[in-house]
């Protein structure tokens, strides 16, 4: 069943994140409304785990070609570095790059990425009240727990 609108997914999305604003174009509140439809947990969504079914469904919904969403996942992000572990336990976040454009970057995804090289900060995964922020939460900007916004809008600079 093809969504009625299907915005365009960035090339440093990661899938989950592409789901999300799926979700909010079609006026759905969370990309989590789509994971009985996919076959997936909330916490598959939350860590861009998408099956080759889930895939297949999503290029259905959306007119993208399985390949090409499939570059956006977790999957294909465990085949192209095989050394360790590549993802993370926890999502990361720059605030910084969400202020500029919201939407998930997969590179926060990899364990080894801790720092946002354009903006040089540390990235985070969880709120200053201590809450693990979700990927719902950052979309949203707002921490589940104290609703304290988790995106940070940078000065323009001329
Ligand atoms: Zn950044
Ligand atoms: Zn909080």
């Amino acid at each position: 069943m093809l969504l009625n609108a299907r915005p365009t997914i960035f090339e440093d999305e990661c899938l989950s994140s592409y789901l999300y604003r799926l979700a909010y174009a079609n006026a759905h509140a969370s990309g989590n409304v789509y994971a009985r439809k996919l076959g997936m947990t909330v916490s598959n969504i939350n860590n861009n785990e998408f099956s080759e079914q889930a895939v297949k469904t999503l290029s259905e919904m959306t007119c993208y070609p399985p390949p090409e969403l499939k570059k956006h996942t977790a999957i294909q992000q465990e085949k192209r570095s095989k050394e360790e572990s590549p993802l993370r336990r926890r999502m990361r976040f720059c605030p910084l790059c969400l202020g500029e454009n919201r939407y998930h970057r997969s590179a926060w995804n990899l364990n080894w990425n801790t720092v946002c090289l354009k903006h040089g900060i540390m990235l985070k995964d969880k709120c200053e009240c201590g809450r693990i922020t979700s990927l719902h939460s950052v979309m949203i900007n707002g921490c589940l727990s104290c609703g304290k916004a988790l995106i940070r809008e940078t000065a323009k600079k001329g």
